[in-house]
């Protein structure tokens, strides 16, 4: 396989681009060599500039759960194309798709659009002290909401991927109201309310997928939420990743909780730059024009973003490929799993629904710390064999895999052979 292109193009990029990348987990910094340069994607699969064709448990970091240019979603979105680019005004997309989104949340009776996940969850936190009128938010270890200030401390994604405990250039004063906890430890979140009185919520990715994947135990985020209405405090769920993957109804559908506030993204654009966050009435009449929290954007609601996300859930309703994904993610799992067996290789796999990862460490994995001793080495390793055997992985240990409703039995025969090359090699 040739990466010939794709390293010209690195080395052009990094005259004008940081690093050559506009998002610091794709430069491949923590598993060695330079990134890929993608010229296409089409179905289960995408292509890079020097021709080769992958098999891809990328999908953008999460956004592209029907595979790539779904008929239906190009179709929409061209449609939009034809009638302008943005406006500045309300269109009726935007109300349709406010209407998805509300009906599948049932926390949610209203619902803003922005454009991206990190602004979604910011305006949440807003949003929380606002309602409040208190100023503390806990977060958890391990848990990435986005690049906003506040929130940039113990999390993963990049983060974790560059081993940075947080950012430069984040003042002291931006963080003095974030609080951490640890994941499937409720005690650490009461530490916190016996010290403080004016916490104004936690924020919780309900299935963490930005230091792997790490699933809440057994009635953590029902009991979380049942503690923080104790204590006259917000739940509020960011669900950028999970919402519409783990189910239609995100996870709190799956693990039967009502979060006070919701953020989405990815999968609610198919690949266009949407986020939202949404409440029940009572909170969002805090927002304005409504109420007194500002929050605003020039390209909100944008009506390409919106036709793609129409199309994107219109399709996953009628789709409803959760049994399938179930399905699937079992079957990659024990092909991960046996084939280490195979190899003689320690390793670890958590998976919800869509969500996977292996981590190569014996113990299981419950929380940020017990991630970090996944050996990043062995993943490097298995990250290069899988690429050169066609298969397109996150070049992190610490981000999820993700699949889509597109792949096929001729996928998962690639993706099981290029897992048996890799762990043969990882097991050298
Ligand atoms: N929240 C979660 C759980 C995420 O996984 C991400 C991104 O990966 C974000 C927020 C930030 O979203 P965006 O990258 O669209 O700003």
């Amino acid at each position: 396989m040739k990466f010939k292109k794709s390293q010209k193009l690195y080395e052009k990029g990094l005259k004008n681009l940081v690093g050559a990348v506009n998002s610091p987990v794709r430069a491949f910094s923590s598993v060695g060599g330079n990134p890929l340069f993608i010229k296409k994607a089409k179905g289960t699969k995408i292509t890079d500039v020097d021709g080769n064709e992958y098999v891809d448990l990328v999908l953008s970091y999460g956004p592209m759960i029907l595979g790539h240019r779904h008929k239906k979603v190009q179709k929409g979105v061209d449609k939009a194309l034809k009638k302008g680019y943005s406006f500045g005004a309300s269109t009726e997309a935007e109300i349709k798709l406010a209407k998805i989104v509300c009906d599948a949340f049932p926390g949610m009776d209203k619902v803003r659009f922005v454009n991206s996940g990190t602004e979604a969850v910011l305006s949440a936190v807003r949003l929380a002290r606002a309602f409040t009128g208190k100023d503390k938010i806990i977060k958890f270890s391990g848990c990435y909401h986005g690049h906003q200030d506040s929130l940039l401390v113990a999390a993963g994604s990049g983060l974790a991927t560059l081993s940075m405990p947080g950012s430069k250039g984040v003042p002291e004063g931006a963080v003095k109201n974030t609080l951490i906890a640890n994941y499937n430890d409720l005690d650490s979140v009461k530490a916190h309310f016996k010290k403080h009185k004016d916490i104004a919520g936690v924020i919780i990715e309900p299935i963490a997928g930005n230091m792997g994947v790490v699933i809440p135990e057994n009635n953590f985020l029902v009991e979380l939420k049942a503690y923080l209405e104790t204590q006259g405090a917000l739940l509020i769920a960011d669900e950028v990743m999970t919402g519409f993957r783990s189910k239609f109804g995100g996870a709190q559908e799956l693990l039967g909780v009502e979060a006070d506030i919701t953020c989405l993204g990815k999968v609610i654009g198919g690949g266009f730059p949407v986020g939202a966050y949404g409440a029940r009435e009572e909170i969002m009449q805090e927002v304005a024009p409504l109420g007194g929290m500002y929050q605003a954007g020039t390209l909100s609601g944008n009506p390409i973003a919106m036709a793609g996300g129409i199309a994107t859930l219109t399709e996953l309703k009628k789709q409803d490929p959760y049994k399938k994904f179930e399905e699937i993610g079992s079957i990659i799992e024990v092909i991960l799993l046996e084939t280490a067996k195979k190899y003689n290789v320690a390793l670890t796999v958590n998976r919800f629904g869509s969500m996977l990862n292996p981590f190569f460490v014996n113990s299981e994995v419950t929380n940020f710390v017990e991630a970090q001793l996944s050996d990043t080495k062995k993943f490097a390793v298995f990250f290069w064999e899988m690429i050169k055997n066609g298969v397109f992985l996150p070049p992190s240990q610490f981000e999820a895999w993700f699949l889509s409703s597109a792949l096929s039995d001729k996928d998962i025969k690639i993706i099981a052979e290029a897992v048996d090359k890799a762990m043969e090699k990882v097991s050298k």
